[in-house]
């Protein structure tokens, strides 16, 4: 029953407009940060103004969102739970207009305490209150599977044991986290040197292929049960000259600095790299995408993105919705309300760069929309891609089977190792 319904919402789906599919929007609640990462332009060091929303514009923006068809709302930052009262208050606010979709996470600064792993005085009644919050899914970041190597860049001195100390409070009592990766060259310890430096592309292909399984080993023996990889946003993944994004967390510091070459290489190594882990780790990442990733053609594989159509961007500095967090010249207004609205039959056409949050459910849906409007091109293989599409179906299978990594249910036996 539950099975034909998802089958039937999802057939509508494709035939939907664009504008008129489940809406996201991402709520930069604030720009403060504690992390000194060096591939965030919002490191505590950096010199920027420092803001956060005011609880009233948000809980405007969760409204509007609870009346225009927008199921998922995220908060980020900064370090969303830098406040942890007010953010908790937020979600309660959500919850009550009933927005199923809620997500937000962490860089796991307060899972430790005078550069040790907090205790379980402290971490009990931590769990506690985000297990009580209504968030359906909870990320905490790690940027290498060397413990050394991650809390110096985050200058979270023992935040990893922290973690690992957190993780079986948070399963016991009905919460499980993800850990976040966002792709770096530091994510098996020592920076992996730019192509041509440290050899060829087998060379670099094989660095980035030992530190990716390094990491999923890593995640899966702290307790992790779910995982999601963001895909390297810099200066120059962007294409960005002058322009300022809205969202700040992106740097030109090197070590998420990668050309197009070097970033193919990257997508093929975790397309490689994902299906030995599947069975011991939920990872959200879909094959699929990162087929078309790792392809020279890439763009001619890729959907346009829903950014600025169904999935939005709330900036902390003035409360605007932006179409996303790089389109900041695009200011878009105050309200989700009237954008929701107004987008009538405005089609995705953004290929600009692979942010995962919008870029990996536009494609998702892309496919299928595809799939179900040219059932005859598909069928005499002519596009998408075959192996595209074959990944595809692998994709949503695996989805399914982990109950669309909902945060609240435990990994399944039969996805255990
Ligand atoms: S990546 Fe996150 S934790 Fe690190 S400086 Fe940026 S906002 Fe802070
Ligand atoms: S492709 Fe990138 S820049 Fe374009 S709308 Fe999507 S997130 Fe924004």
């Amino acid at each position: 029953m539950i099975r034909r319904s998802l089958l039937a919402d999802l057939f509508a789906l494709a035939f939907a407009r664009p504008s008129r599919f489940p809406g996201q929007l991402v709520i930069q609640i604030t720009n403060h940060c504690n992390g000194s990462c060096p591939q965030c332009g919002m490191r505590r060091e950096a010199e920027i103004g420092r803001v956060k929303l005011p609880a009233e514009t948000v809980k405007k923006a969760l409204k509007d969102c609870a009346e225009n068809g927008v199921d998922a709302v995220s908060f980020t930052g900064g370090e969303p739970f830098i406040n942890i009262p007010e953010i908790l208050k937020l979600l309660d606010y959500a919850r009550d207009l009933k927005i199923p979709y809620l997500r937000s996470g962490t860089n796991g600064y307060m899972f430790a305490t005078g550069g040790e792993a907090a205790g379980l005085d402290r971490l009990i009644p931590l769990v506690e209150s985000l297990v009580k919050s209504p968030l359906r899914n909870f990320w905490i970041s790690m940027d290498s599977a060397d413990t050394e190597t991650h809390e110096r860049l985050r200058g979270l001195p023992g935040v990893i044991d922290g973690i690992s100390k957190a993780l079986p409070v948070f399963h016991a009592r009905g919460l499980y986290p993800a850990v976040n990766l966002g792709i770096n060259r530091c994510i098996a310890g020592e920076p992996i040197p730019p192509l041509g430096e440290g050899g060829g592309e087998p060379a670099f292909f094989e660095k980035f292929r030992q530190g990716f399984s390094a990491f999923f080993t890593k995640a899966v023996d702290m307790g992790f049960t779910m995982v999601n990889v963001c895909y390297p946003m810099s200066f120059e993944t962007l294409g960005l000259g002058s322009e300022e994004p809205a969202y700040g967390a992106i740097s030109d510091d090197m070590m998420v600095n990668f050309s197009r070459r070097e970033l193919r290489l990257v997508f093929k190594a975790l397309l490689q790299t994902i299906p030995a882990f599947r069975k011991s780790i939920r990872i959200f990442t879909p094959l699929s995408v990162l087929y078309a990733l790792s392809r020279e053609n890439s763009r001619d594989l890729l959907f346009p993105c829903l950014g600025g159509i169904c999935y939005f961007y709330m900036d902390s500095r003035d409360g605007h919705i932006y179409p996303c967090g790089y389109r900041g010249d695009e200011d878009m207004g105050a309200s989700i309300a009237e954008l929701r609205t107004l987008s009538g039959d405005q089609q995705p056409f953004c290929e600009r760069c692979f942010w995962e949050c919008f870029m990996d459910p536009s494609q998702l849906f892309g496919i299928l929309r595809y799939v179900v409007r040219h059932p005859c091109q598909v069928w005499f293989g002519k596009i998408p891609d075959r192996q595209m599409l074959r990944l595809w179906l692998g994709d949503i299978k695996y989805y399914l089977a982990c109950d669309l990594f909902d945060g609240r249910k435990p990994p399944k036996r039969r996805w255990k190792n």
